[in-house]
């Protein structure tokens, strides 16, 4: 069983379809017939930028998808040409990525994801069921019982992968059974989207974005989407943010530190209303860490790890997730495993390892403003040097270059980031900007 039907839960029904003679997606919404935001994913009128990786993972799952997107008219382009890029102070100088990337919005990614996993045999949804708790006892997770239309049902699973988002009960549901407390890492990192969209000319398909930095606290992101519109989310930072009706989203736009979002979209109607999302806090579940693994059980997507979503990967480590999830089983199954339950002391920690780099990471970037606080390591200052040491090593050596790339992009574990040669250079990095100092 997959609670939740977004990214992560589509992506872990057809994963777990390879496996299993039979899986349930439940989901307290009920989609409708054409791409439109819904409740259970409010953050879906913001701005969502697909990852090349996020494109290669959801095809292997549902092959064809990403033909399918672009004949529905995602906007295909590269990125490096195409989107202009604003730090600081400065433009970052724009150069070919040598690959397309799909430019769309949520609510149509989503609608065509789903008609695909919709197509997978073994794969039923069960719209309208709002998950309400776990069924089982202290050594096994056994179902879900789920409300529907003010109804409880119990479906029994022999695994249950919760997807429902960051906003999960499933630590509480877990305690109920005796698993003990599911503790939490969380930082304050005060991110607010403010989103509208607009009528584009049809062959401009050009886009701006604006980073932040401790100096910029307001930042932006204007992508060419389906539809001939451009999509304009204003992202501000620890009490800077863009205002929330028509007129004052436009004065909002006109604060950035260049003219040209405000100015491309000046006198455009916009296709939207103005709507606003509060991204508080970066958080990671330990899962990993609880009094006992819960069998039967394994949380995915947000429910596991939700980051800045300035940082464009929830969907990407979503999808990595359900990658590793599809490949743990494959090896238990080659491994004669029979009960579907084992796979959760597999996975979760490894799950664990593979999600603590995405957490410092996001830790580095979100630290450079002072406010960000909560449960931050002792050594930042030493994760940070070595971190910048690192990157100093792959500035020389193009291999170090795009294996750094490729962990960052959840295409290689950052185990592969530890071999002794690296490290061995590294520490050399380290000791000479000691010396220097
Ligand atoms: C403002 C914003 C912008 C973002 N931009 C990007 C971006 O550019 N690129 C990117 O890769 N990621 C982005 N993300 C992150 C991305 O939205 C998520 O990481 C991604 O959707 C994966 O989430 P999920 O599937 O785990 O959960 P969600 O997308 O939150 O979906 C949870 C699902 O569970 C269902 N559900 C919840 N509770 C229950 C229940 N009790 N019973 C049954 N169903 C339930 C909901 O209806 C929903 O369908 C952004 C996030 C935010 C907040």
């Amino acid at each position: 069983m997959v609670l939740g039907a977004s990214i992560a839960g589509l992506a872990a029904a057809s994963v777990l379809s390879r496996h299993f003679d039979s899986v349930v997606v439940v989901d307290k919404d009920i989609p409708g017939e054409t791409p439109k935001p819904r409740r259970g994913v409010p953050q879906g009128t913001h701005v969502h930028g697909l990852q090349p990786r996020a494109a290669i993972l959801l095809d292997t799952f549902l092959p064809g998808v990403t033909d399918t997107l672009i004949a529905a008219g995602a906007v295909s382009i590269d990125f490096g040409t195409k989107m202009r890029s604003f730090l600081a102070d400065g433009w970052v100088p724009g150069r070919p990525m040598g690959r397309e990337t799909l430019s769309l919005t949520r609510p149509f990614l989503e609608h065509h994801v789903r008609a695909h996993a919709e197509q997978i045999d073994n794969v039923t949804f069960a719209w309208g069921h709002r998950a309400r708790r776990l069924a089982g006892s202290e050594s096994r997770v056994t179902g879900v019982v789920c409300e529907h239309e003010g109804v409880e049902h119990a479906f029994d699973a022999g695994l249950v992968v919760d997807a429902s988002g960051r906003g999960t009960r499933a630590g509480a549901w877990l305690r109920d059974l005796g698993y003990g407390e599911l503790r939490k890492s969380s930082v304050f990192i005060d991110v607010r989207y403010v989103t509208c969209n607009y009528t584009r000319p049809p062959d401009d398909l050009s886009g701006v974005i604006v980073r932040h930095y401790p100096h910029c606290k307001l930042g932006a992101a204007l992508l060419p989407v389906e539809n001939d519109q451009w999509l304009l989310s204003l992202s501000g930072r620890f009490g800077v943010y863009a205002r929330k009706d028509h007129e004052g989203f436009m004065a909002s736009a006109a604060e950035l530190p260049i003219p040209d979002v405000h100015d491309m979209l000046s006198g455009r109607p916009a296709t939207t209303p103005v709507t606003a999302y509060n991204f508080a806090h970066n958080q990671l579940r330990h899962y990993e860490a609880m009094q006992r693994l819960p069998s039967g059980f394994v949380a995915i997507g947000d429910s596991a790890l939700a980051l800045n979503p300035l940082y464009g990967q929830g969907m990407t480590s979503a999808l990595a997730q359900a990658e590793l999830l599809g490949n743990t089983l494959s090896e238990l199954l080659e491994d004669g495993a029979t009960d579907a339950a084992t796979v959760s002391a597999e996975f979760i920690p490894r799950q664990a390892e593979f999600l603590a780099e995405p957490w410092r990471r996001a830790l580095l970037g979100d630290t450079i403003f002072s406010e960000a606080h909560g449960d931050l390591p002792g050594n930042l200052d030493e994760i940070r040097a070595r971190d910048a040491a690192l990157a100093a090593v792959a500035a020389e050596d193009r291999e170090v270059a795009k294996l750094l790339a490729q962990v960052t992009q959840f295409a290689a574990p950052a185990a592969e980031l530890a071999r002794p040669e690296i490290v061995r250079r590294v520490d050399e990095k380290l000791a000479g900007n000691v010396a220097a100092d």
